[in-house]
């Protein structure tokens, strides 16, 4: 397969759309962002990358990083995550607070943001330094030393952080979060403003194409649950826009507001795809067209 070529008719698909939708407001310091950037990025599973567009350029990754959490999680921990997190689609805002009551707490996925801060809120216990554990895994798998939280952004999801907050407050009260609730949200934002490039995260979502194997073939996760983490990805990763997603693009994926899509072909690629634009669920307009682009260009789907 031609990947490069691939990408450079996908970019050419998708120009009239970047630019459309708007950056993420809710969040300050995203929303400065240059609504008119657009790279993507494919790994091969022997490490490869092609690139076209703004594919260098570090993006905040934001929920993208809930993968590479839940992963860290399950590799130092056991079974027991799964009492503590669901793993059904929410149909539901990545924000949204309403099931959480009648559902006694425990959080629909771990890809929503109620889930994810159960994660990470495992992570922490488990490592004693959930953001810095996953800074570190990000930087190895992506052959990237100069990865890096960005203050700037972190300050301004804390100072405006009400909602994520209320969050683990409301699941702390159900016995669902373990460490107090202060620090489990510094770990929580810290972890979403990791910056990363297309290059950068198809290079450290490898794993999931590897079937659990790390960049240096040591195992993280098993097979199946490499598999897990793709199906859970695949039916859960666009919040409530997932079975769109499945429908148009037909891989695993995982979305976050700083613009960014990872996907995933088992046995074959990881992509990224960035440009901040947002539709109204929070995921990438140009970025979603780019991945349905590549699919049905290539054929490479799961499906
Ligand atoms: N940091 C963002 C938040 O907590 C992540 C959301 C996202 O990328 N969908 O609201």
């Amino acid at each position: 397969m031609d990947y490069q070529a691939v990408l450079e008719r996908v970019a050419a698909d998708v120009a009239p759309l970047i630019g459309s939708g708007s950056p993420a407001e809710y969040i300050p310091a995203l929303a400065a962002v240059d609504p008119r950037r657009f790279g993507m990025a494919i790994a091969d599973v022997d490490g490869k990358v092609y690139g076209v567009g703004d594919w260098r350029h570090p993006f905040s990754t934001q929920s993208i990083t809930k993968v590479f959490a839940l992963a860290l999680a399950m590799a130092h921990g056991d079974d027991s995550l799964w009492e503590r997190v669901g793993r059904e689609p929410s149909g539901n805002a990545f924000n949204s607070l309403v099931q959480l009551e009648y559902e006694n707490g425990i959080p629909r996925n771990p890809f929503i943001n109620a889930g994810a801060l159960v994660v990470t809120d495992i992570l922490q216990t488990l490592t004693g330094d959930a953001s810095s554990e996953l800074l570190e895994f990000l930087r190895q798998e992506s052959g990237n030393p100069d990865l890096a939280f960005d203050s700037a952004i972190a300050e301004s999801e804390s100072a405006y952080g009400d909602r994520n907050a209320a969050l683990a407050h409301f699941m702390a009260s159900y016995g669902n979060i373990a460490n107090p609730v202060q620090t489990l949200l510094d770990h929580y934002f810290w972890q979403c403003s990791i910056e990363m490039s297309c290059a950068d995260l198809t290079l450290a979502a490898r794993f999931l194409a590897r079937h659990g194997l790390r960049a240096d073939d040591s195992r993280l996760l098993t097979r199946s649950e490499a598999k897990q983490i793709n199906a859970v990805m695949l039916t859960c990763g666009t919040y409530d826009a997932a079975g769109e997603f499945a429908y148009r693009v037909g891989l695993p994926g995982k979305s976050g507001v700083g613009g960014g899509i990872v996907a995933v072909v088992p046995g074959r690629c990881t992509l990224c795809v960035w440009s901040p634009g947002l539709d109204a669920r929070g995921n990438s307009v140009a970025g979603l067209a780019a991945l349905d682009s590549f699919t049905t260009l290539t054929g490479l789907s799961v499906f």
